[in-house]
């Protein structure tokens, strides 16, 4: 007889990990099957997050960015340190170190919450009794039921066509995190939060990057106002983005790319380089699922249809994360995962979605939650807006970062926040206080009215709030 579970979540990212944890830790037999292969061959869970993400993506960007500081700014702090160099096998042996401990971390997870990890590929077999079988094609192949099936396969970088990633010249987020050597020459298609973190890594360890965007505007998710501030300090920064570029033929060679374009006036250009990244978005991963097994149904992105809480069109099955509609975003796939496990358990799950915030890891950091400007003018909402800089804060000025402002709009009958948007240092962790606001529906007055320790970043938050109804404290 197979092994029979509560609950069975295929994908170990970090909407799945954390489903199979949360049900079971609310009492549920729960298997999480995941698929993902260190260099040895053996379990790496935690998805694209943990192996080629997030964690990867800022062990990089924190390396770079402390070569970049000891370049060029340790000399203003008095600190002589002689010719600074890179030993960039290090630094990449270093980020596998950093991804081993999450991968590690999550075994050992597993094992205290009493979660049956399977690695292989997880597949519908079809409905069972009382549930679903599911393949489990591993080391061994078997078959496994659940009562509640969850989906969290995630996401695949989607390739340009006809232009494969062979991970050597053509590089994917994949291979971008990997590169053994800073390219003298680095070109990327996509100016989004992927482009723009790995065009920082390699710009700050040497490479000339060139940035081909095809939309005719920067950043058009974010505020215009932080959009430009970015592109301003970006441009300042030597990150050449092309913006409203067509791209064209991409040729290969053994001494690396040449990429036709067309830039925003019309003229043909060609730009060569030692190595791309293509980083044009993500696609569902449902290949090899076998959906067809148990009917379910698909979106026109190849993504897994749900309700507004996770259910598919088929009862008893779920699906959470970048597989489904909504930001792919790591912490929206966590909190998905949470609010259904709770809600298999038969409690009130909950997310969120206009509290989920956006943070790009650039320096400056750029970082956001609830309605741009440019929305709220669309919908046509009554606002007010207040905007402080960190120009004028102490304690930016004694960090030697001052780049950058907090903008925070509010309703402006109620004063209720609407939105806040930050450029400028450790704005992912500022936004914290904003989105907490936000939760609780507080007003900009609210904010203006706690105390913020000095000299803090923070009080630039206060300042933005206090300037929603034109007034000033300047600490
Ligand atoms: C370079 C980069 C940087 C990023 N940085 C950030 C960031 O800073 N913050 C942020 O919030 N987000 C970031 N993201 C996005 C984030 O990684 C994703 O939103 C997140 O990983 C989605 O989680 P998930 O659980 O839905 O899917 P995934 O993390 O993709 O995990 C899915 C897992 O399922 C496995 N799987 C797929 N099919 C099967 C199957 N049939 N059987 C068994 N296993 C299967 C996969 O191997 C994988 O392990 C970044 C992404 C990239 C590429």
């Amino acid at each position: 007889m197979s092994k029979q579970f509560d609950v069975v979540v295929i994908g170990g990212g970090p909407g799945g990990y954390i489903a199979a944890i949360r049900a079971a830790q609310l009492g549920m037999q729960v298997a999480c099957i995941d698929e993902w292969k260190n260099a040895a061959g053996g379990p790496a869970p935690g998805g694209t997050c943990t192996n080629v993400g997030c964690i990867p993506s800022k062990a990089l960007l924190q390396s770079s960015e402390h070569f970049e500081h000891a370049n060029k700014h340790f000399e203003e702090h008095g600190i002589s340190t002689g010719k600074v160099t890179m030993d960039v096998a290090k630094m990449v042996a270093r980020k596998d170190g950093v991804v081993k401990q999450n991968n590690d971390g999550i075994l050992y997870l597993f094992k205290k919450n009493k979660v049956s990890f399977f690695h292989g590929r997880g597949s519908f077999e079809g409905k069972a009794e009382g549930g679903f079988a599911i393949k489990v094609a591993g080391k061994d192949t078997e078959v496994i039921t659940g009562k509640q099936v969850i989906v969290a396969t995630g996401s695949s970088p989607r390739a340009l066509p006809g232009v494969a990633f062979d991970e050597e010249t053509v590089l994917s987020n994949d291979g971008a995190l990997r590169i053994g050597a800073v390219p003298k020459k680095l070109a990327l298609i996509g100016s989004g939060v992927i482009g723009l973190e790995m065009g920082s890594v390699w710009r700050r360890l040497g490479s000339e990057v060139t940035i081909l965007e095809g939309m005719p505007a920067f950043l058009p998710a974010a505020d215009e106002a932080v959009a430009k501030e970015a592109k301003k300090v970006f441009d300042k920064q030597g990150l050449k983005i092309e913006l409203g570029a067509k791209v064209g033929e991409i040729k290969t060679s053994k001494k690396g790319v040449s990429i036709a374009w067309t830039n925003a006036k019309g003229e043909a250009q060609t730009l060569d380089a030692d190595k791309l990244i293509v980083s044009i978005g993500r696609v569902a991963n449902t290949t090899g699922l076998n959906v067809e097994a148990v009917g379910l149904q698909m979106g026109e992105r190849g993504d897994i249809v749900v309700d507004g809480e996770c259910r598919t069109s088929v009862p008893g099955i779920w699906a959470v994360g970048d597989v489904v509609r909504g930001p792919m975003l790591a912490h929206k796939a966590e909190e998905e995962g949470v609010a259904v496990a709770e809600r298999i358990a038969g409690q009130h799950g909950h997310v969120n979605f206009n509290t989920i915030p956006y943070v790009i890891y650039t320096s400056p950091e750029i970082a956001w939650v609830g309605k741009t400007e440019q929305q709220l003018k669309a919908e046509g909402v009554a606002y007010k807006a207040g905007q402080f800089p960190f120009l004028a804060n102490g304690r930016a000025r004694a960090l030697g970062d001052t780049t950058g402002f907090v903008k925070i709009i509010a309703d402006a009958q109620s004063d209720e926040i609407l939105g806040v948007h930050i450029i400028g240092p450790q704005a992912s962790e500022l936004i914290a206080e904003a989105v907490m606001a936000m939760e609780f529906r507080a007003s900009a007055e609210d904010i203006a009215r706690i105390c913020h320790a000095h000299p803090s970043l923070s009080e630039s938050t206060k300042e933005a709030a206090l300037a929603v109804d034109k007034r000033t404290l300047n600490f």
